[in-house]
């Protein structure tokens, strides 16, 4: 199988670089061809504006998502674009892994989402019309793949547990795992989240390790998240809100998930 690890940190000897480098070596050893996008390492640029076409004329207003729109299907994406698309198109399963900065991604793995998921790849696939939005959570470019973060935390595991001050790590990753993988139509396999990681020791590290390298070597035979698939009835239409026999009285990320 083919795996792309997305990766952002800013430093190969960190913590991050250390469990990345294991994974790349863990997936070699069980036969899979591995690539890694180290965004740092590539100077990936993190802003979406005008200079990601080609061919524009620079005096005209720039819209985001009709000019993504124009270069996806005239081939007039910039190369670095095209490059992290064709990974995506090769890859079977794409791992991402970051340390979780400010609830969230690193900026520059914001900026990739932003740049890659270009309007007709990642957004905008499919019929759109008065009853249907799309190939979309669940459809789209990246169905069939499958996707899993890597994430590693300052916070306490506890911190993130349903009572913790933090707020669930299920509800923290829910725009990432929903809103950026399940929506091009990745499946997303349960997050592989390192917690506490300041100051452990070689057995705390060697410990990590082994949890990673067991979730790799089950990468292809993990469940997904049961996420509902907007185009399969769960959905009223046009509103696209959960219909009321499912979950019933209930709201909020959780109801997304078949129960
Ligand atoms: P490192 O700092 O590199 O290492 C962590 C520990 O792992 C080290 O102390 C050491 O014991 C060990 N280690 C380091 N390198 C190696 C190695 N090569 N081999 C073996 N062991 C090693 N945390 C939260 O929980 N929530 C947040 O919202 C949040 N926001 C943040 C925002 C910013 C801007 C920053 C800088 C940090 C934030 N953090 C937050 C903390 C952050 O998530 C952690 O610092 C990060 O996950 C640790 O990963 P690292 O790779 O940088 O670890």
């Amino acid at each position: 199988m083919n795996v792309l690890i997305v990766f952002a940190h800013p430093e190969p000897r960190s913590l991050n670089g250390a469990l990345k480098d294991f994974a790349v070596k863990r997936l070699e050893a069980g036969g899979h061809t591995v690539q890694v996008s180290d965004l740092y390492a590539m100077q990936w640029k993190a802003t979406l504006d005008a200079d990601d076409s080609t061919g524009r004329n620079a005096s005209e207003r720039f819209y985001p998502d009709r000019d993504s729109k124009r270069a996806f299907a005239n081939g007039l994406q910039s190369a670095d674009i095209e490059r992290e698309q064709d990974k995506l198109r090769w890859a079977d399963a794409v791992i991402f892994q970051f340390p979780l900065w400010w609830f969230s991604m690193p900026a520059i793995l914001k900026g990739w989402f932003e740049r890659v998921y270009a309007y007709g790849f990642g957004y905008g696939v499919g019929e759109h019309s008065d009853v249907r939005w799309g190939d979309r959570y669940g459809e789209g470019t990246l169905a069939g793949k499958r996707a899993m973060l890597v994430v590693t935390t300052g916070g306490w595991e506890s911190h993130y547990s349903p009572r913790g001050i933090n707020g669930p790590i299920e509800d923290i990753l829910f725009p990432i795992q929903h809103g950026l993988l399940y929506y091009p139509g990745f499946d997303v396999l349960p997050p592989f989240v390192a917690y506490r990681t300041r100051g452990i020791d070689d057995a705390q590290f060697e410990a990590m390790r082994e949890a990673l390298g067991q979730r790799l070597d089950n990468l292809w035979t993990t469940p997904p998240i049961a996420y509902l698939p907007q185009n399969a009835g769960a959905y009223e239409i046009p509103t696209l809100t959960l219909k009321p026999e499912l979950s019933p009285g209930q709201a909020g990320f959780a109801i997304h998930v078949a129960q």
